[in-house]
């Protein structure tokens, strides 16, 4: 199904400087898989507006669109490349049992507020108008303060941790 996933850019995490993060090319489309992936694999949040999908494995987080993929807080491009590797084989296996799943097209539950707050700069720096960054996490959560709030996300090198909470909340 998804035999290839080339690497176009990888930058160490500015939260996490020893960890990496990067963005790959989809070999084809995986649009019609990300429903039944939705289906079965815990914790995933599905946002069916973008499409795209955001599956926790450990401590990394990737963002799965129909043609690309990111990854955050991998922890080096050998751990990357195993992560690419399980992914593969999930979305193989899964699709290989595509007549026994039940596509789910829903939109998912809202996230933890820790894996919101995972993506945040942590700084507690108030610019939100937050106390901390748990407590933006929570008021995100609850649709009471908006992505963008979060200066800092916009400012600094966090693309990619801005991009998967628009993906989260965007409706
Ligand atoms: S502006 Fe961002 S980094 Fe600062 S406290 Fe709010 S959520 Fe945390």
């Amino acid at each position: 199904m998804l035999e290839r996933v080339d690497i176009t850019y990888i930058s160490p995490c500015l939260a996490e400087p020893d960890k990496i993060r990067l963005k790959a090319r989809l070999g084809k489309s995986i649009e019609e898989v990300l429903p039944y992936l939705n289906a079965v694999m815990e914790g995933a949040s599905f946002n069916p507006a973008v499409p795209c999908i955001t599956i926790r494995r450990d401590f990394r987080v990737l963002t799965l669109y129909p043609e690309e993929l990111t990854m955050i807080k991998a922890e080096n491009s050998t751990d990357a490349m195993q992560v690419i590797e399980w992914l593969k084989k999930q979305i193989r296996d899964i699709w290989e049992r595509k007549d026994e799943i039940t596509p789910d097209y829903t939109r998912s539950e809202k996230p933890h507020p820790l894996m919101i707050y995972k993506q945040l700069p942590g700084t507690n720096c108030g610019a939100c108008g937050e106390t901390n960054c748990m407590a933006f996490a929570f008021k995100l959560l609850g649709g009471e303060q908006e992505v963008d709030n979060c200066r800092p996300l916009k400012e600094g090198d966090y693309l990619e941790s801005r991009e998967m909470l628009n993906n989260l909340f965007v409706s």
